[in-house]
This record gives C-alpha cells, structure tokens and sequence, in this order.
C-alpha cells in the first residue's frame, strides 16, 4: 500500500555552543519574495551569472527566518522574534518559532532578555501572541533608540506607504514591554558577553549583536545582509529603495560588518540565510566575500570539555 505525502517540513532547531553559550537556533519559516525592487543597482548581467552559477531560483529569493536564542549561564537571550502569528503580509510560510522553540526543550517564559536587531515585521511581531499578549511574560526588550524612534512611532500610521501597516504591527508587538523596554548603545555593551554594533541604513537603528565567551565569537546581523550568495559578492549592492531607510549606508554596513567578521575572527550569522544561518565570512583576493555555511555540527560541548 502506498503510503500518503506528508507535504510538511520541519527545519526545527539548531544547537551550537560558542564557548560557554549554548546557541540555538529557532527556525520561525520562510519569505520567498520576488525580485522586484530587490538590488536595485545590480548588473542584471552579474545577477544572472550568479543565479546561473549557484542555481538561484530565477523567480523568487528564499529568504528563512532565523531567531537564535543564548543561554550564557546567567540569562536566557533571544535574538529577534520572528514574525509572529498576529500577520499574514508576507504570506503564511511563517510564525513556527514558538513550536521549534519548545521542541528544542526552551518554554517562552523562560526567556530573560529579548535583543531586536531592528523593528521589521519579520523580526519584531513574534513579541506577541494573537491576543496581543506578550509571548514573553518575563523578558526585557532590548532596541537601539533610534529605531525605536523610527518604527514604534504613532506619526506613522498616517502615511500613505508600507510604513503604515509596519508599524501598527510594532506599535502592538511592543506594547506589552514599554515598562520593561531598555535602549542598546552601538558600541557598548549591553550584557555581559555581548556588544551591540551599528549596520544601520536599512533600518535607521539596526544594530548587530557580538557574542563572546572563552575567546570565541559570534555576530547576529539581523538584515545587514539577505542572501548568502549575492550579498557577499556584492556588498555594494542596495537591498531596496523603499525597504531601505538608507539604502546607500546599509551598504557600507555591509562592507563593515564582513569586513570585521573576516579581520577579527568572528562567526557570522544572517538571520534570512538559509537555515540555519551559521557560518564563516571569506574574504576573496578581489576583496568581495564568499559565506560557507556551517550544516550539522555534532559538537555539543561547552570550551574545554571536549570528550
Ligand atoms: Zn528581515
């Protein structure tokens, strides 16, 4: 007897540890967004080398939405939430952090400290539950000011754009926090272990995030860079005209950020990276970047308690 199609995936979780940390990524889905407006200052000739090269989808961008949660010994730490299960804007392939999260032996209560590299949709609506609760009854919000001031922002649910909706859906993810709500200094750090750093452009406050433990370091980058493949080889290309706060030094934060990873060592995450999202910045002889991803890695051992 032929047995039935499942026709369902579960990318589920993924464990790494970072000296003492213990990392897991919590897959929330997947965007296949089109290619309009996205790079909008590539050489269509280099894009479709690249595509043709790397066997891109022509039609489409996979972009996977990866959250990462940091148990340092001392705090629970999320980083971004995923889109949450309040919205459906950029489809229904989304929303499945809270289910992998507790696959993965993590209750969202248990969560102490949430990071949000920036306030998209994407990142920022899993904050709360379809009833407008706080998915996370005990955690603290952590956002630089800045983009707070851009996206938490009534003034902009007049506007006639995209902005208008994004944020009515902020306004309500974070309104469970604002008595719980702490501002992130680029360049400082915010915990122990952790520095927050500017990529700033495609939102007006996006901020990395660093992690160290035992001489050992990893960076979440938030949307500094969507696509393993055409970002690192082209820092210089834009993401998008209307996306973008600033197209020009989203850029730049690009070029920054895989400079800094390459120069100091530092394990890379993309948070739209193909799941999940872990891996090594490269840097090739003529200067652009090459991202080799890591797959599943056996190692589940703090530093110095290997075996
Ligand atoms: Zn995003």
């Amino acid at each position: 007897m032929a047995a039935p199609f499942r026709k369902s995936q579960n990318a589920g979780w993924f464990r790494f540890y970072l000296g003492d940390f213990e990392c897991t990524v919590v897959w929330d889905g997947y965007i296949h967004h089109g290619y309009e407006g996205i790079f909008p200052n590539a050489d269509p000739q280099e894009m479709g080398r690249l595509q043709h090269d790397w066997h891109l989808p022509s039609d489409h961008i996979p972009m996977d939405l990866n959250p990462v949660v940091v148990n340092t010994g001392e705090k629970l730490i999320l980083v971004d939430t995923g889109m949450g299960r309040t919205s459906t804007m950029f489809g229904n392939t989304m929303g499945r952090m809270l289910e992998n999260m507790r696959a993965s032996g993590i209750e969202p209560e248990e969560i102490d400290v949430v990071l949000m590299t920036h306030l998209h949709p994407d990142h920022s609506f899993g904050l709360i539950n379809p009833d407008g609760s706080a998915t996370f009854a005990n955690a603290d919000l952590y956002v630089t000011r800045t983009d707070w001031n851009e996206w938490a922002n009534e003034a902009n649910l007049t506007r006639n754009d995209f902005k208008a909706p994004w944020s009515e859906g902020t306004l309500a993810a974070v309104a469970p926090y604002r008595q719980r709500l702490h501002f992130v200094t680029p360049g400082k750090e915010v915990l122990p272990g952790i520095v927050a750093f500017s990529v700033a452009g495609h939102s007006s406050g996006q901020c990395a995030y660093i992690f160290e433990s035992r001489g050992e370091k990893v960076v979440f980058t938030g949307d500094v860079a969507h696509h393993q493949i055409y970002d690192p080889a082209h820092p210089e290309w834009f993401f998008h005209m209307d996306y973008d706060s600033d197209p020009e030094m989203g850029a730049a934060a690009k070029s920054a950020i895989f400079a800094k990873a390459v120069d100091e060592g530092i394990r890379f995450h993309g948070y739209h990276f193909p799941y999940p999202g872990l891996g090594d910045m490269v840097r090739r002889p003529d200067g652009t970047y090459r991202f080799h991803p890591q797959t599943m890695n056996p190692r589940l051992y703090p530093s110095g308690q290997e075996g």
